[in-house]
């Protein structure tokens, strides 16, 4: 039995991970307000405004639009389980931890067979590649991350697309880490499916993942010889909810949804060309301040860079967790370490969402400093937060407190 269990008080952390980041008030205000019942008619009409947003950050029209009731990976999951049948094939482009994901999902698709294209951490998957692994095969889809989260890199989504087209092959697009952070258009871009996470760039709580399907996936769904493998994923019975129907498919997470309603009027007031600019200049104030603290970028060429996450390599004899601890306990700053083939080798720095904030890049940057200089690290003092708010004033940026300035 468990006694005295006082009240939950969480330490107020600025979050810059890769996800969750953190939110603002006003999501909170919109999480903390009283339930209504999913059958409610008022109910009703409030997820056809989220539905509204959506489409507007995704850039689309396409019908079958909603948050599914899961994290980012169930966006993954719903995306492959919904195409593959037996005796399928799938390209998925795989540089990380996040993309490899799709692969494994894939493998677990029965009867499916996946091809995995890859690349090492930190760089791009070359679209040749592609090319040559689906000659004079018959492929499904052609999966990929538009930003790879465990290593920092973006790809661009035209040349994939390019080579999709050659292969007769839909294109599915992880979208977690960079929607509503850097341009992504899924009707320009012609994706076919794209999927992201309501904790990362978008600024609501953990645990929905907006998707958006395009009329070529739904004539592919229906032309299915064999039931979707999975019941809850399955994208044209949550229609029953979603669509004009507006009946009972399963009770999704209410209190998320209007978190998310709310973020995503935010991302809309703010505008998405705004919001990717804001982004952009404390990405480039990031990284210039790391490198003006004497530190190395993990992705190499700058192009491959993504706004929203940024590697650094952890110098050489410091103590990734030691450092990351010591942000945590004198400052309440958290960033990620690595993962699988990175996983000791970098930190990785989010700025998404509300947590793009030039005030938190610089306090980020001084924070660091000084945990460097105690871990025995020789760096030029003042140097990483000189060089940002020298970064600010060339992009013209003054630097000023809060999340839109
Ligand atoms: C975070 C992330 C995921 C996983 O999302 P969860 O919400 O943790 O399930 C998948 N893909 C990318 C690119 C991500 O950044």
């Amino acid at each position: 039995m468990i006694e005295n269990v006082g009240e939950l008080l969480p330490p107020a952390r600025l979050m810059l991970t890769p996800g969750p980041s953190n939110m603002d008030p006003r999501v909170y205000r919109a999480l903390a307000t009283p339930l209504v019942g999913h059958m409610d008619p008022w109910f009703n009409e409030m997820i056809g405004d989220v539905q509204v947003m959506l489409r507007q950050v995704f850039q689309t029209q396409n019908r079958i639009t909603y948050p599914i009731s899961a994290s980012g990976s169930g966006g993954i999951e719903a995306s492959v389980m919904n195409l593959l049948e037996p005796g399928d094939e799938c390209i998925v482009c795989s540089n990380g931890w996040f993309s490899e994901r799709m692969a494994v999902i894939a493998d677990r698709s029965p009867g499916a067979k996946v091809i995995r294209v890859t690349a090492p951490y930190g760089r791009k998957v070359d679209p040749d590649d592609v090319r040559r692994a689906g000659k004079g095969k018959k492929i499904k889809f052609v999966g990929l991350a538009h930003g790879e989260t465990s290593s920092g890199v973006v790809q661009n989504l035209a040349d994939y697309r390019k080579v999709a087209d050659e292969l007769g092959a839909l294109l599915v697009v992880d979208a977690v880490a960079t929607l509503a952070g850097i341009p992504l258009n899924v009707e320009k871009e012609r994706i076919d499916i794209c999927f992201s996470g309501s904790q990362k760039a978008i600024s609501a709580p953990p645990g929905m993942s907006p998707i958006t399907v395009n009329a070529r996936v739904e004539e592919v769904i229906k032309a299915r010889k064999t039931p979707v493998a999975s019941w809850y994923f399955d994208f044209m019975p949550i229609m029953t909810m979603w669509g004009s129907e507006r009946s009972y498919h399963h009770t999704p997470p209410i209190s998320l949804i209007f978190a998310l309603r709310e973020a995503l009027r935010l991302v809309l007031e703010e505008g998405l060309e705004a919001r990717w600019k804001r982004h952009k200049n404390n990405q480039m104030a990031l990284v210039a301040g790391l490198e003006g603290m004497g530190l190395d970028l993990f992705v190499p060429d700058p192009a491959d860079r993504l706004v929203t996450v940024t590697s650094v390599t952890i110098p050489s004899g410091v103590d990734d967790k030691k450092v990351r601890q010591q942000l945590l306990d004198e400052f309440n700053i958290e960033i990620a370490g690595g993962f699988g083939d990175a996983k000791g080798k970098i930190w990785r720095v989010g700025l998404m969402g509300y947590s793009s904030q030039n005030t938190n890049v610089l306090l980020f940057l001084a924070a660091l400093e000084k945990v460097l200089l105690d871990n025995g690290v020789r760096l030029p003092a003042g140097g990483g937060v000189a060089a940002a708010v020298q970064s600010y004033r060339h992009a013209g940026q003054p630097v000023m407190a809060g999340a839109n300035k």
